[in-house]
């Protein structure tokens, strides 16, 4: 496993890391859970990601449970707020209440004294960006976050969460993470630039487009039992995707992965690290043979020959 720095932090994550998004305290068991996680830490992931709202906290109590074994420095944990954890009208979003309550709640659920690196979940309108920074500045002074970052911000809004906290004297955003796979490649106009004048690094999610992107949708055919897109608690993104006509351009993908010796998991996650302001990729994984699969990605370096015919393939 390749180490990345996050940015300009002086933070090494790997260049694979660990969701768990609709699959830990959701459709995968607890034991496969926690043996999924020690696979990984295992093959070298040290990154592991979560949020308050998968499986409404049961995913953190999964993810924490099953790194309580291990050293508390030997992995950096990341976790989310800003989705509903309720219905009251404080139970959401960027507010000074709710990000202060929801921090000390993911540490309880998680098991730990810190979080590594604690994420705006997505932008909150109705909140002012100065207030949320103010709390995770706290949050940062009093030892309960180490670096914060922001999900799904568009590059003017991490503009001006840079600028209030350089007005304020507030601690800076130090990483996004947004979608980002071939199928899913909005982030490369202007995200991906903003990241490197400023030093932002780029975690992705979903780079497999949830599954897709490995080829086990085939155009024309059923959709396997046993995957995501057959889930009752599946979601829209992969359902819209399962579309012949991308299909049929994934299978094309599949017969350059064969030709390269690798799978096209380990080519579709390869594609991603080409980039550099992208720190790492997380992966999903709902089978301890996934993981075995998708961290050979880590050191894969593609050609400028195989961009190319991946670029003809995706046109
Ligand atoms: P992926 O694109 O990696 O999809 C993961 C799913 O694809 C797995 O659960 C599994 O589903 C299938 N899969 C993975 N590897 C293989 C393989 N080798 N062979 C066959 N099938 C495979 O990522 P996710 O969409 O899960 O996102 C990753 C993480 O990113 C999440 O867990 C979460 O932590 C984070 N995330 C963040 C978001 C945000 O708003 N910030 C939004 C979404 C995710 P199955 O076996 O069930 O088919």
């Amino acid at each position: 496993m390749n180490y990345r720095r996050l940015g300009r932090t002086g933070l090494k994550v790997s260049e694979i890391s660990l969701g768990s998004w609709l699959t830990y305290g959701n459709s995968t068991e607890k034991s496969t859970a926690v043996e999924i996680i020690d696979t990984a830490y295992d093959l070298g992931i040290n990154f592991f990601d979560t949020a308050n709202v998968y499986a409404l906290g049961e995913a953190e109590i999964i993810v924490g449970e099953a790194l309580k074994k291990y050293p508390r420095e030997s992995y950096v944990l990341a976790t989310k707020v800003f989705w509903p954890m309720g219905e009251g009208p404080n139970d959401r979003g960027l507010s000074r209440k709710h990000v202060f309550e929801q921090a000390h709640a993911s540490l309880k659920r998680l098991g730990v004294d810190y979080i590594d690196i604690y994420y705006c979940h997505r932008y909150d309108p109705e909140t002012p960006v100065e207030e949320t920074l103010r709390t995770i500045d706290d949050l940062i002074r009093q030892g309960k976050i180490l670096y914060a970052g922001v999900s799904e911000w568009t590059a003017a809004q991490m503009a001006e969460a840079l600028q209030t906290a350089d007005r304020y004297l507030l601690d800076r955003i130090v990483v996004n993470q947004p979608q980002y796979s071939m199928l899913n490649r909005y982030i490369e106009k202007e995200i991906i630039p903003f990241g490197i004048k400023n030093g932002i690094a780029q975690v992705v999610f979903s780079p497999l487009a949830q599954g897709i992107l490995t080829g086990k949708y085939k155009p024309g055919s059923e959709i396997p039992k046993d995957s995501r897109a057959a889930d009752p608690n599946s979601n829209m993104y992969i359902l819209n995707n399962l579309k012949d006509e991308i299909l049929v351009k994934v299978q094309k993908l599949d017969n350059l992965a064969k030709e390269m010796g690798i799978t096209l998991s380990q080519l579709a996650l390869a594609w991603t690290l080409r980039i550099d302001n992208v720190a790492s990729a997380i992966i999903g994984a709902s089978k301890v043979s996934q993981v075995k699969e998708n961290v050979k990605a880590s050191g894969i370096k593609l050609s400028e020959e195989i961009l190319q015919k991946i670029e003809e393939i995706l046109a």
